[in-house]
């Protein structure tokens, strides 16, 4: 890893560790504390990424992401048993893959608005309403996007082919030129 790869990678970790703080405050700490374990881990890291840029800075290039998907997806057990570590992944290419997928997953809905800031808002109310008792990830897709979760699978599925998998070169940054970051951080 060259210094300025190190740099890169280093900046987008704070940014994704600041990203979960702001997140947590956005749906409400009380709220957080007491669900978010609830909460399928796609949710928490998908949106962590987006709000740190996107999964540009996690591998050394495009290509070795696209290489990722060459068998395709991963089932969504499997996608959250590999991000479910601590002290380092044991298989650190599925690890990499569960994270590129959650962000794709998490992507496919913070994009369904074209203003970020937007997006974001509505991707908290979401979160917010499957954390509530006796809420779920299903419910809070309906009520807020309006979304089966087979229409879900469908709508990441074709970002994450359209962006990586068929792409000549992978769109891995989370907001387009024309639009500035939303404050996710927060104050
Ligand atoms: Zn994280």
């Amino acid at each position: 890893m060259s210094a300025e790869q190190f740099r890169l990678h280093a900046s987008h970790m704070i940014e994704h560790e600041l990203a979960h703080m702001a997140f947590a405050r956005k749906v409400g700490l009380a709220e957080y504390r007491r669900g978010s374990g609830a909460l399928p881990l796609w949710v928490l890291e998908g949106v962590a990424e987006w709000a740190a840029g996107g999964v540009l800075s996690f591998t050394p290039g495009s290509e070795e992401i696209k290489a990722l998907f060459e068998d395709g997806c991963m089932p969504p057990a499997r996608m959250e048993s590999a991000m479910r570590v601590t002290n380092g992944a044991k298989d650190p290419k599925a690890n990499q893959q569960a994270y590129v997928q959650a962000y794709f997953m998490a992507k496919s809905l913070l994009s369904l608005r074209p203003e970020p800031a937007r997006g974001l808002e509505q991707f908290v109310g979401f979160a917010r309403d499957a954390l509530r008792a006796g809420g779920s990830v299903e419910a809070a897709l309906a009520g807020r996007y309006g979304l089966t979760p087979e229409q879900f699978d469908r709508r990441w599925r074709s970002l994450l082919e359209t962006d990586v998998v068929r792409a000549s070169r992978p769109v891995l940054s989370s907001f387009a030129a024309s639009h500035s970051r939303p404050a996710v951080r927060g104050r």
